[in-house]
């Protein structure tokens, strides 16, 4: 028997699909949101080391990529940081900005789905997990979903259930294979945020792992300054997972290993400490190892007193511009979000519903919208939900 009385039914109660479930229960509305997972929110539980990055004060358009940059702008003026940041105030959840802008939790991300489910209540949302959802039909103006054993019916579905980044923890590319069932277009998805691998002549990189030191990395157009890690596979760290989003394969990745140095800083060292090997003189301002290393690279034995100007000069162009190939990434596995996915062309931007379906809907990672590291992901999250649930 098929249970037919709500408006709207959202597929996965992660963060965007708990945020429309609330927004449209609040405004009325009956809802049902179904998650095949037994638990709601785990993204969300994980996130920030288990604190919660969950908005970034310096929201903008700019900070997402999507085939249609301009797609975002819409959801992200009616629904903003400080939006969420009066919600969480409400709560009594206390937070601090870490660096950047990026917000957390003072304790625990749990404070996060509680208020969640909170405002869901509220609503009267009715919460149902631990089910696979079996089938998704469509036809005299009701959506149709048979979740586990039970068949419901509504004239509203609401397409959350994320992308396919972190498998293990129940991700998939369900969005997808329903958007197309349903004749939406999908951008071609890619983990993003995610570590670059080295092989080649970059693998004796490799063996720095563990070492970290403020760069500019530059992939494309994007250029981050923040810290890299060198890993046991390739290249990490904040700086390394914001240019992943903007890699693509066969490009190079530009690392400034000395962003803050004075041009010509090399050819004062020579005057200063002539005595001085280059390894000594770059061990002075970056980690001793990877000093070491990029000094066996540079190739300019001896004392810096024996190079000529025009060596050192060259020397230090490379520093500020050393390049990396990347023979991958540590993929969807590694990855903290997926780039790609439901084609926004498909989409209104001021309700994320299709244009050509009505009734049917997709918010979140599922879309193909994807925010910079720090809290923008989250910030997507609460203001498509927010969108769809304000429309529904
Ligand atoms: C380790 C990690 C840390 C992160 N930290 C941050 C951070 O600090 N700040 C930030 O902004 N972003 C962070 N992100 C990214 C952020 O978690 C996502 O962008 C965000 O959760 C996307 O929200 P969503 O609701 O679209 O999808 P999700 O939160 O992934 O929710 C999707 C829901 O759908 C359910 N689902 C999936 N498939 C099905 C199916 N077939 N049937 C039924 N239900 C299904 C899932 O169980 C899940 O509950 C992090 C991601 C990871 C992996």
């Amino acid at each position: 028997m098929t249970t037919n009385d709500y408006d709207a039914i959202v597929l996965g109660a992660g963060a965007a699909g708990l945020m429309c479930a609330a927004v449209a229960g609040q405004r009325g509305r009956r809802v049902l949101l179904l998650d095949h997972a037994e638990q709601v929110g785990k993204k969300i539980l994980i996130s920030g080391g288990g604190r919660c990055n969950f908005t970034n004060i310096h929201t903008v358009p700019e900070r997402y990529l999507s085939a249609n940059p301009h797609f975002a702008k819409s959801a992200l003026a009616r629904y903003t940081p400080a939006d969420f940041i009066a919600l969480v105030d409400a709560y009594g959840i206390a937070w601090h900005e870490k660096t950047l802008g990026q917000l957390f939790c003072d304790r625990s991300a749990k404070a996060v789905v509680a208020m969640l489910l909170d405002e869901a209540a509220k609503g009267g949302v009715d919460v149902r997990c631990g089910a696979p959802v079996r089938g998704v039909e469509h036809g005299d103006g009701l959506f149709r979903v048979t979740f586990g054993d039970r068949a419901f019916a509504a004239p509203n579905l609401v397409i959350a259930t994320g992308g396919p980044s972190i498998p293990k923890m129940g991700a998939s590319g369900f969005a997808y294979d329903l958007a197309r069932h349903f004749g939406l277009k999908v951008v071609e998805p890619r983990p993003a945020l995610v570590p670059l691998t080295l092989g080649g002549e970059d693998v004796l990189f490799r063996e720095l792992s563990g070492v970290a030191t403020p760069v500019e990395a530059r992939a494309g157009k994007a250029a981050f300054r923040e810290a890299a890690l060198f890993t046991h596979r390739g290249l990490s760290g904040p700086a390394i997972l914001q240019a992943s989003s903007y890699w693509r394969h066969g490009e190079p990745v530009t690392i400034d290993f000395l962003p803050d140095a004075a041009p010509g800083w090399l050819v004062e060292a020579k005057r200063s400490r002539p005595r001085a090997t280059l390894a000594a003189a770059l061990g002075g301002v970056l980690p001793d190892r990877l000093a070491q290393t990029l000094a066996e690279r540079l190739t300019l034995p001896g004392e810096l007193g024996a190079q000529a100007d025009r060596k050192l000069a060259g020397a230090e162009t490379r520093l500020k511009r050393w390049t990396f190939h990347p023979n991958g990434t540590e993929g969807f596995a590694k990855a903290e979000v997926t780039a790609g996915g439901i084609s926004t062309a498909g989409l209104s931007s001021q309700t994320m519903m299709a244009k050509s379906v009505a009734g049917l809907y997709a918010v979140g990672e599922a879309v193909d919208v994807t925010g910079w590291l720090g809290g923008y992901n989250f910030q997507w999250a609460w203001a498509s939900g927010y969108a769809a649930g304000r429309a529904l």
